[in-house]
């Protein structure tokens, strides 16, 4: 196993992860921030999202109130007084040639997160989260380069750890409680690679540490970082001195190339900004948010455990996704039975939506639906077979857009919901294959699984094929 390789070779990993805020606005001006399908390129810009000289930035509350909250959920200690920097640098993501950010005091500092691996915790510390500005969007084509600003002012808040995690397999963990507590705090549109960006800094054996930047997602940040160890590890074994040095993750082809021999975080020459207040927090501000936390999933676990027992393993993935975890209650509330309904949950529904790459929240299903196709399965209306199809059928019209209500589904795929008589099907189909039948009772077996496919197809699916093959075994007898 890797994992156990990352641990014998003493592999210190850091996260540098940027979050996308959704706030209405952008963090500096009053554009939107929120992308339109099929938007043009630059039509969400003025002169300060531009970097126009001259333009003064007017920081967005909402943000300020956002961090506050992930400070608080991150257990940091919340600066009372911290401020913006200018940080220079000359690209052209970044007309003005700076960027404003927080630097010198970041506005929390000092938390943690509690990761569990393999049943047991492990708590990696949070260093600081500060807020700043996203840049603009690069985009080349052939010869051409050009500049899309729609994204540039779009606040990020920076969440830094301490190079704590032993694993890739540790740092994925981290990232996907990230996304589900985004989730929970009503803070994800669920496109994952959108939201999250992280650097990840990697070292073997307090040796140089090489920074793979512009990780988006979970999974790319658990390949780049596997694949950055070997990468490092041969280098070691060969007797090559590793550089010290920024490495971009290339996810299409899953490998990291040189960017650029790492800078010092001097380098950026970082001064005051002087266009921005302090930003000053006081208890009151600190309370209002507290209030506005809503159940995170640890707490959502303990209820439904003491609620409807079920085992941990699958109260934790029946909490990983709100949207899941809505369900699962709806379902009991609705008077499913409890492990019934976590089946379905974690079981086919999960496996479907992951198959068809989407989120339930973003289908916008409703729970109701979902409800009466386990209903009707729960009075042996549809065999789990059926069952599963139904909901994938659900999720694929869904996402297509299409009438996807369950009444319209079973109508349009021609599922049955009335209750099936396997035996009178089975009657009838050797009625009407006697010849077969017979050829079956000589001992073809080829016989039998003809037989088995017509009552299937006479069932629509709905039947077991275990259960028929029985059946016509048995039948007569
Ligand atoms: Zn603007």
């Amino acid at each position: 196993m890797i994992e156990e390789k990352m641990i014998l070779n003493g592999v210190k990993i850091g996260l540098e992860t940027h979050i996308s805020l959704p706030t209405k606005s952008k963090l500096f001006c009053s554009c939107s921030n929120i992308a339109k399908e099929n938007e043009g390129a630059n039509t969400r810009i003025c002169p300060v999202c531009l970097g126009h000289p001259g333009t003064k930035p007017s920081l967005n509350q909402k943000a300020i109130e956002l961090g506050i909250k992930l400070a608080i959920v991150f257990n940091c200690e919340l600066s009372k007084k911290s401020f913006f920097s200018r940080k220079t640098y000359f690209y052209p993501d970044l007309s003005k040639n700076f960027q404003i950010t927080q630097y010198e005091i970041p506005i929390c500092q000092n938390g943690n997160a509690t990761i569990k691996i393999d049943d047991k915790e492990k708590k990696i510390r949070i260093r600081r989260i500060h807020l700043e500005e996203d840049p603009a969007k690069i985009i080349y084509q052939k010869e051409s380069t050009f500049l899309d600003y729609n994204r540039s002012g779009s606040p990020l808040m920076e969440i830094v750890t301490e190079p704590d995690f032993s694993t890739s397999k540790e740092a994925r963990i981290y990232l996907q409680n990230i996304m589900s507590l985004l989730e929970y705090l009503d803070l994800s549109n669920g496109e994952e690679t959108n939201i999250m960006k992280s650097d990840a800094n990697i070292s073997l054996k307090n040796g140089t540490r090489v920074e793979v930047k512009n990780i988006g997602g979970v999974r790319e940040v658990e390949k780049a970082l596997k694949y950055e160890f070997l990468r490092q590890k041969n280098l070691i074994e060969k007797d090559v001195k590793i550089e010290r040095e920024t490495r971009g993750w290339v996810d299409k082809l899953g490998i990291s190339k040189s960017l650029r021999s790492k800078e010092f975080e001097e380098d950026y020459g970082y001064i005051f900004e002087p266009d921005l207040p302090y930003i000053c927090i006081d208890e009151k501000q600190i309370n209002a948010q507290k209030d506005k936390i809503p159940e995170l999933l640890e707490q959502k676990a303990k209820r439904i455990k003491k609620i409807y027992g079920l085992n941990e393993k699958t109260i934790e993935r029946i909490v990983r996704y709100k949207d899941l975890a809505d369900l699962f209650e709806y379902l009991c509330e609705k008077k499913i039975d409890a492990k019934l309904a976590s089946s379905w949950v974690v079981g086919p529904i999960l496996k479907t939506l992951n198959w068809n790459n989407t989120r339930f929240f973003l289908l916008k299903i409703d729970k109701e639906d979902i409800f009466m196709c386990l209903e009707d399965y729960t009075n042996k209306k549809h065999s789990d077979f059926v069952c599963e199809k139904i909901i994938q059928k659900m999720v694929e019209e869904a996402k297509n857009k299409r009438n996807f209500s369950y009444k319209h589904i079973i109508k349009k795929f021609g599922f049955s919901s009335s209750k099936i008589d396997v035996d009178e099907i089975i009657k009838k189909i050797l009625n009407e294959n006697k010849a077969v039948y017979e050829e079956y009772l000589t001992g073809k077996q080829k016989a039998l699984d003809f037989l088995v496919g017509q009552v299937m197809r006479e069932t629509k699916g709905a039947a077991k094929p275990q259960e028929v093959k029985d059946k016509i075994s048995n039948y007569n007898k």
